[in-house]
Formats: structure tokens, sequence, C-alpha cells
């Protein structure tokens, strides 16, 4: 399975263009050295599991109430996506660190008591994947789904260093009664940087989950210097190290607590058809 894997880099290589591919291709966490074995990191923490609170269906008709705290999503792992309550603003969660980009641009810390009505969290132990210069982000998708050959399970990247016409929102925090999805995107704000520096974390799930998830790439940027995040919607590669991390298990948290989720008849929403005008 690894072998085929790592094989299956090298053979893509030559268009994928990943600097130190040749030299060091896919090669997943303790698989190929020996040790350890893949996801077994220190303590109790399994690395090929991805938590994730809530589903992006429940947001589309507006059940935007936080119903998991980032104290309880940080025992869940050190790396992260999300959004607030009521989409108050966009996460990123790095090195354990749960960064909030706000509706005006600012980026906090945000505290243990911050309630989510949506995350996915993890713990980090990211394989490097190479090197890689001047690409589109739709570029950098399909580069990263040949190289990996992952199409088939959830996986998350990192991809840090230097990035050109970075184009991010972050949503505005809504009130009750919550619109649906689709109308707090007039309430975006959106941010541009010419050229930038700091971290793109993308969370990959495959298709047939669009809905639970965003099926395909779901991303969220934070500068270093943090003068600009939040949910990318474009930007180009300048010159990035890219680092892949594989899961094989999707552990689903549903906010049963709340009887706003538990009461809503989903028949009727147009999930996929929001999420791909909400997301892209
Ligand atoms: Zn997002």
């Amino acid at each position: 399975m690894t072998i085929q894997l790592i094989e299956h880099g090298i053979a893509h290589s030559d268009t994928a263009h990943f600097g130190d591919a040749q030299e060091s291709p896919v090669a997943f966490a303790g698989t190929a050295a020996g040790g350890r074995n893949e996801g077994e990191t220190s303590g109790d923490h399994n690395a090929r599991t991805l938590y994730q609170h809530g589903t992006l269906a429940l947001l589309v008709p507006g059940l935007f109430d936080g119903t998991l705290s980032m104290g309880e999503l940080l025992t869940h792992g050190d790396t992260g996506i999300g959004t607030g309550e009521g989409l108050d603003g966009e996460i990123i969660i790095l090195h354990g660190t749960p960064y909030q980009v706000r509706h005006d641009g600012g980026v906090v810390v945000a505290p243990d008591s911050f309630m989510l009505p949506f995350a996915n969290a993890h713990w980090a132990d990211f394989s490097p994947l190479g090197d890689l210069e001047d690409r589109s982000k739709a570029e950098l998708s399909d580069l990263l789904l040949k190289t990996t050959g992952l199409d088939n399970t959830f996986f998350a990247v990192t991809v840090t260093g230097t990035f050109k016409n970075m184009h991010t929102r972050a949503c505005a925090k809504q009130r009750r009664p919550y619109p649906s999805l689709e109308h707090t995107a007039q309430q975006q704000r959106v941010f541009d940087a010419e050229s930038t520096e700091g971290t793109l974390l993308a969370y990959y799930s495959p298709q047939v989950f669009n809905g639970v998830a965003v099926g395909g790439f779901h991303m969220h940027y934070l500068a270093d210097d943090h003068t600009i995040g939040g949910h990318a919607l474009d930007f180009r590669v300048d010159k990035v190290r890219v680092a892949v991390q594989r899961f094989d298990t999707l552990q689903e948290h549903l906010p049963v607590a709340n009887p706003r989720y538990l009461e809503h008849d989903f028949s009727s929403d147009d999930i996929t058809g929001a999420i791909a005008s909400a997301e892209s």
C-alpha cells in the first residue's frame, strides 16, 4: 500500500514539478523509515483520524448555533479549521493555537469558551511532499491529487511559504433568527494581498462526502504577520513547501444537544448547490 503510493509519487514527479519529489516522494509518516507506525504519535493521539464537529449541510439552512467549545475541539487536535457561532469569522488552528480571522480583518486567538457550529481538527503528523513554485490554486489542487493518489480518502495539506494575489474572505457574525448560508454571502468581507508569506491549511474530502464536508479542498490561510487570513478563495503559489497527512477515519460528531438541529427537515435544502456557491 505504502510502496504503491511512493511509486505513484515518483511516477508522476515529472509532471508534478515538486522540486525534490525525486529524492523525497510521498512517504507517509512512519511507514518508509521504520520505527513507529503511521499515525501513531505521542500519547493517545491518533493522527489517522480526522475529527469533525457539525456538517457543512447544517450551515446551509442557517443552523449557526455554537454547539462545541474551542476548548473541547482542541482535545481532538492541534491543527484545524472552522467557523464561530453565527459564522463569526474563520478559524485556523496551527500548532495548537486557534486563530480567529474576524470580519474586520483582525486576527485574534480564540478563547476556550469560543463556540463553533462547524469545525475540523486533527493531530499534526505531516509528511513532506516537496517544494513548489508558481502555481494557481487549481493547479495546486490537481497536483496534490495526482501526486498523492488520495482522491478517495480524507487528507490534510499544509502549504507554507510565499503566495501572490491571496484572496480570502471572512464571514460576518449573524444574529438569530439566522439567515440561510446563501444570504450571509452578501455580508462577508474579502481581503487581498499582492504578496504574502504564511501557512495555508487545506482539508480534502472525497466528493461522496460533499454535504458532510466540502467535497474537494477546503482551505484556510493565515499570514505569518497576521495581516491577512481567512477562507482562501483564490491565490497563486509563489514559493512554498508542501506537506500531506493522510487519514483513514472520519470521526463525525453531531450537535445532538441542539434542538434546532434535531428538528430541522433537511429534505428541501439545496445542500450541494448552496455549498458550491458559498465555498468557492
Ligand atoms: Zn472555510
